[in-house]
């Protein structure tokens, strides 16, 4: 696009020089009521919208390519072009043609670039999903350390901690943030990282990564002498923070949003968990990708969007902090106990509206009087809340409550400011209450006299005219007029009428006129309404300066809603679904009797069968070896027992009838295998990586379990992997572990190791068949029944019989002492020789006559009912 500038048009010389600026971006270019695209711009936009693709005039000879669309619904076209990767620069005119046209006859009308819309840059409710967080993050390394900052501009929170570069990815996993920004030149490095969470990759210049100038730029946006004002950070963190604020002054075009303060947050006090664990965890997102089927989707009980925000944070990030856990325990356990007060708690919270999104609408200039609306009722709420609320409170209630007050002035402002239901834009006006500014009643006075006076004059017109068909009516084009049918209007145009009413258009069938008198009132209306609309604009103005200046102490308000919210969804949780209250300290105990896992428990209530709930006993002997055949129900008694520690150190009530933990500082999860087959890794080697990972990560506080390592390789390769990890395990990492194999051999190791025990998943056989009881018991399994339930998936009846002689085969030499298995298979009966399956001699139906024999007990039958039964047989054959 490198053209010429005087080949082309004034308009298309402005394109070019604004979109120079934005190459990255697809330029959004205003024009009256669209946003038009231009050149490659609108080829992409055309295609990813799906939208028509035209032209407009000649470059270079060539035809322009061009799209466009409506502006009033452009922010449904942001979040389809961003979803697609796209980010999009909005041009807004800044001026009227009017007003460019003062500046000479060809000037165009000035724009410019007012926003980046990006991933991690969304404020609109529209484009958000309230109950979770949209973060911006960016990574910064400052000699050897790193560092990573977040934000939710939504909300304004604002966090940052130190992170050396191999605890990014479990970061990433835990945050998943929207957008990433890193350093120019490092993009290869963290893109497979990056991208792996879910975010989209953003490069700023190393000059957005200087620690000295960032730390100007903070101490600028904060209005601050030093940062010590808000703790003490690392070069890398105030980096990583600097990039952040200047990322958000290039989009948001210097109208930064309202930043809180940021908050540092050390690494050691939350529960380390790395990418792999949350997914086969399913903490927050499930399988499919949603909420459903998470832990998140199942406990979630909170009311209020910010409510359910803080809950994700805490699953998120479960606390290594005993006495951060104790009080929130002391928090749940008092509601819990009292579920009245839950109750009414819940139900205020009802009309609580999302306070954090509210406030940095405003602050961005983005908001509207409905925002004010939200900020006056979610006040007037807090003070219900803060009544139900008394007497001896835990810590953190108390804490909550203090947040709740001290917002009396703004509510007074608010409530004599705005009407009851105020409009969703400040455009239009009628949001101000009538009685708050005396210059403004004025004005809608004169405004709604002019009105009536109007109304009064049709009678007079109709008086004067003898013209008793005669209407005012109004429309944009032409304002007031006065309209008849065509049949009176000749009257109206001949002397002496016509000197009074003056012809302004004539339709199909009326014909329209105007009086200086209408005209005059017309004028006064449209005076007054638009010094009414004035004096409202400049009215919201300083009703956000208003709530800007309170912008502390609302966060802190919303803070406290959202935590009473958490706080009663998980008492409510508690007592509805039967949970107990785990205690928590800083032993190796990991005892849970009769556990249960709340997700497959809430799946089979709706299906009508029970959970059966487990013991799980780690405290004395640290490791179970779990044995027990597929669909006994392994994986979830392993995952039911990390989720429970999950649970506990969030601070929440567990599933169990008794549970006593130890803090657990990381939970590595690596169960069921998966193929990762976009970045050409196969199940093996993925389960292999994730192995490793955890062998050299694992501490002694750490929860580990492993579902069938090994199962992915032959036998002897398997086993052997799995049995040096085990020994691993027991040896070096000394954690608390669950241990599930198919490989029998490993019962073998608990004689061996101290800290091993043995316990299996019971099963029953009952005539061929297993039955899956669920149970876990301490013992090993005594055989595997994989032929049984490869039948009871279906496998063809002669599949399952052949399956069975290969397997008697093979046991028959082993017992024997046979370990020759080339001269075993190749003894085997001919797959043709099989018998013909048991299930094919079912199908032939038994007759009356067969099925009546087999009743028969013959020791108890007396001669003579021996003889009726003969007599009986006859006659059924
Ligand atoms: P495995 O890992 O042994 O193959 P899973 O844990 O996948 O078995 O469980 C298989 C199925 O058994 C689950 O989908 C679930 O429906 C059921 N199940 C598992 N544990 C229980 C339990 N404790 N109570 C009731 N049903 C269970």
């Amino acid at each position: 696009m490198a053209v010429e500038k005087s080949t082309v048009t004034p308009m298309m010389a402005q394109f070019l020089e604004i979109k120079q600026a934005h190459p990255d971006a697809l330029l959004f270019y205003r024009m009256g009521d669209f946003y038009e695209m231009f050149f490659d711009d609108a080829v992409h936009a055309a295609e990813a919208l799906d939208i028509a693709l035209t032209k407009r005039g000649k470059h270079d000879g060539e035809d322009i390519p061009m799209c466009g669309v409506p502006h009033h619904a452009a922010e449904g076209y942001f979040l389809t072009l961003i979803r697609k990767g796209f980010r999009v620069a909005v041009c807004e005119q800044m001026e009227s043609p009017a007003e460019a046209k003062k500046r000479g006859y060809k000037a165009v009308v000035r724009r410019e670039v007012v926003r980046l819309v990006t991933p991690g840059t969304l404020t609109e409710d529209s484009l958000l999903d309230a109950r979770r967080h949209n973060f911006l993050a960016a990574y910064a390394t400052v000699r050897d350390e790193g560092a990573l900052a977040w934000v939710d501009i939504s909300t304004g929170a604002f966090h940052v901690m130190t992170c050396p570069r191999v605890a990014l990815g479990p970061e990433l996993a835990r945050l998943t943030p929207r957008e990433v920004i890193v350093v120019d030149g490092v993009e290869s490095e963290f893109a497979e990282l990056v991208s792996d969470s879910g975010a989209a990759l953003t490069t700023l210049g190393a000059a957005a990564f200087d620690s000295t100038a960032g730390e100007k730029r903070l101490l600028d946006l904060y209005k601050i002498g030093s940062l010590d004002a808000f703790g003490s950070f690392a070069r890398a963190e105030v980096a990583a923070m600097s990039a952040v604020v200047e990322y958000l002054e290039i989009t948001q075009k210097g109208k930064l949003p309202l930043l809180r303060p940021p908050v540092s947050e050390g690494q050691r006090s939350t529960m380390q968990i790395d990418a792999a664990t949350r997914r086969s965890l399913e903490l927050t997102h499930g399988m499919s990708g949603g909420r459903a089927g998470s832990l998140l989707g199942a406990i979630d009980k909170t009311i209020t969007a910010g409510g359910a925000r803080l809950l994700e944070r805490r699953l998120s990030s479960p606390s290594c902090t005993l006495a951060v856990i104790q009080e929130r325990q002391e928090a749940v356990a008092f509601l819990a106990g009292d579920t009245r007060l839950t109750a009414d708690l819940r139900d205020h919270l009802k009309g609580v509206h999302d306070l954090d999104r509210a406030l940095s609408r405003l602050g961005l200039d983005r908001g509207g009087p409905r925002d004010m609306a939200a900020i006056r009722n979610t006040i007037g709420h807090a003070q219900t809340l803060l009544s139900a609320l008394s007497g001896d409170l835990p810590g953190v209630l108390i804490s909550a409550a203090s947040g709740l007050q001290g917002h009396d002035e703004l509510l007074a402002l608010l409530d004599d400011a705005l009407v009851a239901e105020p409009p969703l834009l400040a455009r239009d006006g009628g949001f101000i209450a009538p009685g708050y500014d005396s210059e403004l009643d004025e004005a809608r006075k004169l405004r709604d006299e002019g009105r009536s006076v109007i109304a009064a004059m049709q009678a007079e017109f109709i008086e004067l005219s003898g013209v008793s068909a005669l209407k005012i009516k109004h429309n944009n084009v032409l304002g007031y007029f006065i309209e008849t049918t065509a049949t009176h209007a000749g009257k109206m145009m001949t002397p002496p009428l016509n000197e009074t009413f003056i012809h302004r258009q004539t339709t199909a069938n009326q014909v329209r006129f105007t009086t200086v008198e209408l005209s005059e009132i017309e004028t006064r209306i449209l005076n007054a309404g638009g010094r009414a609309l004035e004096i409202e604009k400049r009215l919201f103005q300083s009703l956000i300066q208003a709530i800007i200046a309170q912008a502390g102490p609302l966060g802190a308000l919303a803070r406290a809603l959202s935590e009473i919210d958490l706080t009663a969804g998980l008492a409510h949780l508690a007592t509805s679904e039967n949970w107990v209250l785990p205690k928590m300290d800083d032993s190796r105990a990991f005892d849970l009797q009769g556990g249960r896992h709340p997700v497959v428990e809430a799946a089979l209530q709706a299906s009508g069968s029970p959970f059966i709930a487990n013991d799980c006993d780690l405290s004395e002997q640290s490791i179970w070896l779990l044995t027990g055949p597929n669909m006994a129900g392994k994986s979830t008694f392993l995952r039911q027992n990390a989720l429970i520690a999950v649970l506990a150190q969030m601070g929440s009530f567990v599933p169990a009838k008794s549970a006593h933990i130890g803090i657990v500082s990381q939970i590595f999860s690596r169960v069921g295998a998966s193929d990762d087959l976009a970045k050409g890794r196969s199940t093996f080697m993925v389960e292999m990586v994730e192995t490793a990972a955890i062998l050299n990560q694992a501490d002694d506080r750490a929860l580990v379990i492993l579902d069938e390592i090994g199962r992915g390789t032959a036998t002897y390769d398997g086993l052997s992997i799995a049995w040096a990890t085990l020994e691993h395990l027991h040896d070096v990492n000394r954690c608390r572990a669950l241990f599930a194999t198919h490989y029998h051999e490993m019962s073998s190791l608990s004689a061996k190791l101290d800290g091993v025990d043995n316990a299996t998943v019971t099963v029953k056989e009952w005539e061929g068949d297993v039955i899956f009881l669920h149970e876990v018991r301490k013992g090993t399994a005594d055989r595997s029944y994989g032929v049984q339930v490869a039948r009871l998936a279906g496998l063809p009846s002669v599949v399952v019989e052949r399956a069975k002689v290969v397997l008697e085969a093979l046991e028959k030499g082993e017992r024997e002492g046979g370990t020759n298995r080339k001269a075993i298979i190749d003894d085997l009966p001919l797959f043709a020789a099989v018998p013909p399956p048991a299930s094919v001699k079912e199908v032939v139906k038994e007759s009356a006559a067969e099925a009546r024999l087999r009743e028969i007990m013959p020791d108890e039958l007396t001669p003579r009912e021996a003889l009726a039964l003969v007599y009986e047989l006859r006659d059924l054959a």
